[in-house]
């Protein structure tokens, strides 16, 4: 099969981190399903961005914590696109508060959204790809799941244990040719961190040794190198982008 037949799907692309990751793909030659919770616009603007590149782009509304609509979801993209190839992890959301002051819905909807999709949606292409015997799994996690940040237990716990999904799912698939792996960014430019306030923002800079916030696209360079071909020796691994902040 030629890379330019492949099938990506990408959780949360309707702005960020995961429509740089899609547009990447499509790039790369992949035809991409560009999921969105409610940012439909968004989607939209990103499924141009990957016409433009001559592959096909597909939208798919569903949320990724809800176990009915992921499988109807998948049920569909298979039945529309004919194969998955290519997954990647991407959708997310804060919900920050210290431990003393945090509502168990805080921490629940974090966890279900951050950890629970990743399990949720990486269960639905495993099938298809065992069928096709080949498959990447990437999971976007963060550095503060190493690091630890005060006021984000829930999306630390939640970025932390995707660190080891990745690796046992990479341990259950790696003789069947289907690689598992992660993406940590650092601190990039989207919708999530322009919410930050100056001193929060200066701080972070501060510890960075680039000097400067990274962008969507420094993700999803990574990211499209573990889709290729030419990482098929590379599983159960998280490749750190932050401008050195964590090493
Ligand atoms: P944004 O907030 O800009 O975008 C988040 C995306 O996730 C949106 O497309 C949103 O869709 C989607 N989403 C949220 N909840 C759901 C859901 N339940 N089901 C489906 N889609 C959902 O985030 P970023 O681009 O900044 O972050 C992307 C990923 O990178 C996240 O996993 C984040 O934790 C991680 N990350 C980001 C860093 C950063 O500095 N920005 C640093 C480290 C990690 P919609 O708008 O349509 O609801």
């Amino acid at each position: 099969m030629t890379e330019s037949k492949r099938v990506a799907v990408v959780t949360g692309a309707s702005r960020g981190i995961g429509r740089a990751v899609a547009v990447a793909l499509a790039d790369a030659g992949c035809d991409v399903v560009v999921n969105f919770r409610t940012g439909r616009e968004g989607a939209e603007e990103t499924a141009k961005q990957i016409e433009r590149k001559g592959v096909k782009a597909f939208l798919y509304q569903f949320d990724v914590s809800d176990p009915d609509d992921v499988s109807a979801s998948f049920k569909g993209i298979l039945e529309e696109c004919g194969r998955i190839d290519i997954l990647v992890n991407n959708a997310g959301i804060t919900r920050d508060n210290i431990v003393v002051r945090m509502k168990l819905s805080e921490w629940e909807e974090v966890v279900r959204t951050n950890l629970t999709g990743v399990y949720l949606c990486s269960q639905a292409v495993i099938k298809p790809m065992l069928k096709q015997k080949w498959g990447r799994i990437i999971n976007i996690t963060s550095v503060v799941g190493f690091m630890g940040n005060a006021g984000q237990t829930n999306y630390t716990a939640a970025k932390a244990g995707i660190v080891g999904f990745t690796k046992s799912l990479a341990r259950e698939l790696a003789s069947r040719n289907i690689t598992v792996n992660a993406v940590a960014p650092g601190y990039i430019e989207t919708d999530m961190t322009t919410a930050l306030s100056d001193d929060v923002r200066s701080a972070l800079v501060a510890q960075i040794p680039a000097g400067y916030v990274g962008k969507p696209e420094d993700v999803a360079h990574a990211v499209k190198f573990l889709a290729s071909n030419e990482a098929r020796y590379i599983t159960g691994q998280v490749i750190h982008v932050n401008g050195g902040m964590y090493m």
